[in-house]
């Protein structure tokens, strides 16, 4: 499996400057992040010898294992499971951009931590675009009330939005949740408080990143397509 990973990183990477310049985007303002949730740091290895600088974890305890033994290469890391308010002095201490805050309580949480070690955490808010109850992230309507009061955090850095629409088996199923982050974002850019950008839009998996970019994602988090299938 690990032999075949730097084919896997090409492929991907001329999938996304494919899909970038369809729509006319710049393949540079697109950042690929590469999902390594239950792979080795083997594998993780292989993908930075073919390229890839930035990796993407949603297990705190998973991670800490993993970025340690990992720690003699320059590597991005991104929290983007779900994450509890208990653990985040662990997740300050290991990720460079936390893309799943959804909650006030969480977010004063992670700058007390990040205040502790004279951090700035840099953050995305995660919106939840479905209208279900069980999914994470904050609803649309509450995102304003969130940014206005991460304005606030000295030790919260807020950079974009993301969002990880319910699950279609045709990939053109999820566009629509991608486009409607996207307007969400264009609207609060207006009326963004000072200190908070919303440059970055992090959506987009194996299944259906290409639509993802057409819509403007900046980041993409792809797991399957580089790695292969999860056991
Ligand atoms: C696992 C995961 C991914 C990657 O999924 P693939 O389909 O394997 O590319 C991306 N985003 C989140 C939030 C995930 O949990």
């Amino acid at each position: 499996m690990s032999a075949e990973i730097p084919e896997c990183v090409s492929a991907v990477r001329a999938r996304i400057d494919a899909a970038a310049r369809a729509c006319g985007r710049d393949p540079a303002a697109i950042r690929l992040v590469a999902v390594s949730k239950t792979r080795p740091p083997q594998d993780v290895a292989s993908a930075h010898e073919a390229g890839l600088t930035d990796f993407g974890e949603n297990y705190v305890q998973e991670a800490k294992e993993k970025i340690a033994a990992l720690r003699h290469l320059p590597l991005r890391w991104h929290f983007i499971g779900h994450l509890q308010t208990n653990k985040a002095r662990f997740a300050v201490r290991l990720f460079d951009l936390i893309h799943t805050v959804d909650s006030v309580r969480l977010a004063r949480e992670l700058d007390r931590v990040a205040g502790r070690i004279s951090k700035v955490q840099e953050v995305l808010i995660q919106v939840s675009l479905s209208g279900e109850e069980t999914k994470s992230g904050a609803f649309p309507e509450e995102v304003p009330a969130l940014l206005r009061e991460a304005a606030l955090l000295p030790h919260l850095r807020v950079c974009g939005l993301m969002t990880l629409p319910p699950y279609f088996d045709d990939p053109r199923g999820a566009r629509p949740y991608f486009a409607r982050l996207r307007e969400l974002r264009d609207r609060l850019q207006q009326e963004a408080p000072q200190g908070v950008s919303l440059a970055e839009l992090s959506m987009g998996m194996t299944g259906d990143f290409e639509a993802a970019i057409a819509e403007g994602a900046t980041i993409v988090r792809i797991g399957t397509a580089i790695f292969g299938r999860r056991g």
